[in-house]
This record gives C-alpha cells, structure tokens and sequence, in this order.
C-alpha cells in the first residue's frame, strides 16, 4: 500500500541496535542494524518473526553500542528520533555502515526517502538487506544506498513461492550499489532449481558475488543440509556462476543478535 503524505514523517521499526554482520559480503563488519517492521513473504525458516508485521508496536533501540541496554518505545517512531538514534550509535565507535534490514525494508520505501537523506548527509555509508522482491520500491532509494544483499528466494527452500521474474527485475533496477547475493540453502533444495536460479545471475551480473548460506534450523526447520550435500550444492553452483561462496550465518556461531 502505498504511504500519504502525512504517514511519511514516521516508520515502523523493530529494533535499532550496534552489532556484527553475520552474512555475506561484509561478514563481520560492524554496523549499526535498524531493523525496520513488514515483510511481503514468508519463509518457513524466518528468524525474524516478530519483524513480519507492519503494524502499532513496541521497538526496542539500544542505548549505547554493543551494550545490550534497551529504551522501549512506541513504533512508528518519527524519521528524525530514528536518524537521531543512529547517528548516536554511530558514533560510539566506528562502524563501517548501518544496515537496513528487517523484515522486508523496501516495504517502507516512500517513508525511507528522507532518513536516508538525512543519514546520508551525517556521512553514513547505507546497506539495504533485501529480499529482492520490490523493484519499483528500490528505485525510489537507490541513490542513497551503497551496499546492496538480496536474497534469491529457493521455492524448495523457503516455501515463499517467489518467482525468479521478481528476482530477474530486481537485479536489473540495482544500478549503482554494490551489489551481493544470498541463497539459503536447505536438506530440501532443488539442485535443478538452485542451477536455473544462478543461470539467471549469471546471465544479468556474472560480476557479482554469490553467497550459498546454509539453513540454520529454526521454528519449523529442524535440520540443516549435510555436509556432502553442501558440497554438491556448491559445485552445482560453481558450474554455472564461478564468483559463488559457502557462508554460514556467522553471528549465530558467536552467539550475537
Ligand atoms: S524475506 Fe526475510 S524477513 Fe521476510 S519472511 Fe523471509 S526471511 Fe523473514
């Protein structure tokens, strides 16, 4: 749904906290995670449930870096308490970006066009954590964003029934970012729907580099991909797109959020 004019001064946020990034291109740089509320789909394995809702709440922003100190307070929040709290983590120490994550951000593309302004101008380095479904909402805060991990959802995986035309649009609205993928993959995964997906990244960015994260188990996912099936995903893999890795989801192996 499409945001009014007067809704576009707040946001829907989760959380707002300095922590380590566990995933993909920049695994282990230090950010500072708003974790904005909604999401468009649901992925059976979603560790974040309680981010899926675009809707009155409370969010909890982190008092100081790294220390775990929490304000509650209602949500939405006002765009410029939300810079305000960023930009005070921010500063605590040195962060590489500050990632926007969720949930789905891109549902909340309209009400983002200003904060990334703001925090822009504060000489903040954005990164968008995507699930690379909302072309036309990408569009619409391209220019702020310097860093871009979208997921290419697996059917097999996730259940979430994304189509790879969705992704296929995506990929080619993402001019200007640095962009990287990430593919969950899973005791269930579709080697044949695994190698077409990257036959279409191929195809539109041979350049960018693709991440293959192993499933943790959560909620109703109980089991991992084993080992040896690991590996023949990754060969899989390599066979049609080279620039493609194995990262596992490194902040849950050192216990971080
Ligand atoms: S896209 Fe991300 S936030 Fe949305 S349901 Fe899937 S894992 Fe959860």
């Amino acid at each position: 749904m499409i945001d009014s004019v007067s809704e576009r001064g707040v946001i829907f946020v989760n959380e707002v906290f300095s922590g380590i990034q566990g995933e993909g291109a920049l695994v282990g740089e230090r950010q500072v995670f708003l974790r904005l509320s909604g999401c468009n789909i649901r992925c059976v394995y979603c560790d974040q449930p309680e981010a899926l809702v675009k809707a009155p709440g409370i969010a909890r922003l982190e008092c100081r870096a790294g220390t775990r100190r929490w304000d509650e307070v209602r949500s939405p929040i006002p765009i410029e308490r939300v810079v305000g709290v960023v930009d005070r983590l921010w500063r605590d120490l040195p962060h590489h970006s500050v990632s926007l994550t969720g949930g789905e951000p891109l549902m909340q593309a309209g009400r983002m066009e200003r904060m990334l302004e703001l925090m822009t101008v504060a000489g903040q380095r954005i990164s968008l954590e995507t699930n690379g479904t909302l072309a036309s909402q990408l569009k619409k805060v391209l220019r702020w964003i310097d860093y871009v991990s979208m997921d290419l959802k697996l059917t097999s995986v996730d259940a979430a029934g994304v189509s790879l035309d969705l992704h296929r649009q995506f990929i080619e609205a993402c001019e200007g970012p640095r962009l990287s993928i990430k593919v969950v993959i899973g005791a269930g995964t579709d080697v044949n729907e695994l190698a077409r997906a990257l036959e279409l990244v191929e195809s539109l960015r041979s350049d960018v580099e693709v991440f293959l994260q192993p499933v943790t188990p959560f909620g109703s996912v109980t089991q991992a991909p084993d080992p040896g099936l690991v590996l023949s995903l990754h060969e899989a893999a390599l066979r049609v797109h080279p620039r493609t890795r194995v990262v596992p989801q490194c902040h849950k192996l050192i216990q971080q959020l």
